[in-house]
């Protein structure tokens, strides 16, 4: 396939030829192929990524979900428990119907989170391997086992994790080691062992605030060095580096950094976040996420990266061009580097993932959001104008 003028994010107007599931070259004037694209100037974006998500438990296309949930946290892990006894949904029909409206609106990749606790067993985790399977080729699909309910604090819930782990997730997950477990060094040298075992990565939601979460992350720091997992973990959230003086957040940026441990961000409103041009700053990863979409935890959230590149501009009071870009990176090339998605990006060699949008600039996508995408993924077209090609919707 040729996909002539295409716009590149510095502006300039190239021709992109794709040959297999690859960029072979790009330049002007490349020899015509069929079939052709003619870009007419539009602006093209690596695919998008969306670094973290629960795929497992969203209402997404079901019944409008009344929440009158407490304020705590507890709260939200006993009502997610109660509402999942009664509302008979399916995880992996959900969980298809909402990856293939990402991709629809120009997401290739997803790290998606997978419950895993003693009343549903390893139920979402075998969901979403098998959707991870069913999707090979369209859209990449990494699977975290994620102890939502806590891990010691629920006997059983570490060997659940394992056999997770033997039924193919690709990720361990850990869940607020102090808040949750009140055992941090018990919870992650359980999770770390876990990761060392499966020789697999690590993600971590640090929801603790201030002191309590800088103490959990030095825990993540030093044990991240001493197993050589450079590279390989991720801290989610992680408030705590919104909430503790500079000084102090700079220190911890620094040990993230010398760690390789990347941050995944979903920007909300409610809470202090850790700030993307600080981590970039220290040579940390950061990238985002939208957490769940329209499920119990929460009504908000959407399938689109470029609202949330939007949402986490908002937060980090980004205006000019340049800083609206950082947020675009952190639903691209960002987000893949700290999944560790391979081949993401606009290059040659690089996977043919690319979306195109009727804009000049990376700003103007980020703040306008059109919907009017040519998605292409493993180098074929796979959706326009938000809609999927007729061969690859659901049958429903
Ligand atoms: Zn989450």
């Amino acid at each position: 396939m040729l996909i002539r003028n295409a716009r590149l994010a510095d502006g300039t107007i190239v021709d992109i030829r794709i040959e297999g599931e690859h960029i072979a070259a790009m330049g002007h004037d490349l020899p015509a192929a069929v079939p052709m694209v003619d870009a007419e100037g539009a602006l093209a974006l690596p695919a998008f990524v969306e670094g973290h998500t629960h795929l497992d438990k969203t209402f997404w296309g079901a019944a409008w979900y009344r929440n009158e949930v407490g304020p705590r946290l507890i709260d939200r892990i006993e009502n997610e428990r109660a509402t999942r006894r009664g509302n008979g949904l399916d995880p992996l029909a959900q969980a298809e119907r909402l990856a293939l409206d990402f991709l629809a609106l120009g997401t290739t990749r997803i790290r998606s989170f997978a419950d895993v606790d003693t009343e549903i067993g390893i139920r979402h985790v075998e969901a979403l391997v098998t959707l991870r399977e069913r999707l090979r080729g369209l859209m990449d699909i990494q699977v975290v086992a994620f102890p939502q309910s806590g891990l010691l604090i629920r006997p059983t819930t570490l060997d659940l994790l394992e056999a997770a782990m033997q039924a193919g997730a690709d990720v361990v997950g850990g869940l607020d080691p102090a808040g949750i477990d009140r055992d941090p060094k018990g919870h992650l040298d359980a999770v770390f062992d876990l990761c060392s075992r499966f020789r697999a990565p690590l993600d971590v939601h640090l929801h603790e605030p201030g002191e309590l979460g800088a103490f959990s992350m030095e825990l993540i720091i030093e044990r991240t060095r001493a197993l050589s997992m450079q590279g390989r973990v991720v801290i989610s959230h992680a408030f705590c580096l919104g909430d503790v003086a500079p000084a102090r957040a700079m220190a911890l940026y620094d040990g993230l950094a010398e760690a390789g441990i990347a941050l995944a961000t979903t920007a909300p409103p409610s809470r202090a976040v850790p700030s993307v041009k600080a981590a970039r700053a220290a040579g940390v990863t950061i990238f985002g996420g939208n957490d769940g979409i329209r499920d119990a935890w929460t009504p908000y959230g959407a399938p689109d990266m470029l609202q949330r590149a939007m949402l986490i501009g908002l937060k980090n009071e980004f205006r000019r061009d340049d800083e609206i870009a950082l947020a675009m990176e952190c639903v691209t090339t960002a987000g893949a580097i700290g999944c560790g998605f391979e081949g993401a990006g606009i290059a040659t060699g690089d996977r043919a993932d690319l979306v195109l949008l009727p804009v000049e600039t990376v700003a103007e996508a980020v703040v306008g959001q059109p919907r009017d995408r040519l998605v292409i993924s493993h180098g074929r077209i796979v959706a326009q104008g938000a809609a999927l090609m007729p061969e690859l919707s659901p049958a429903e």
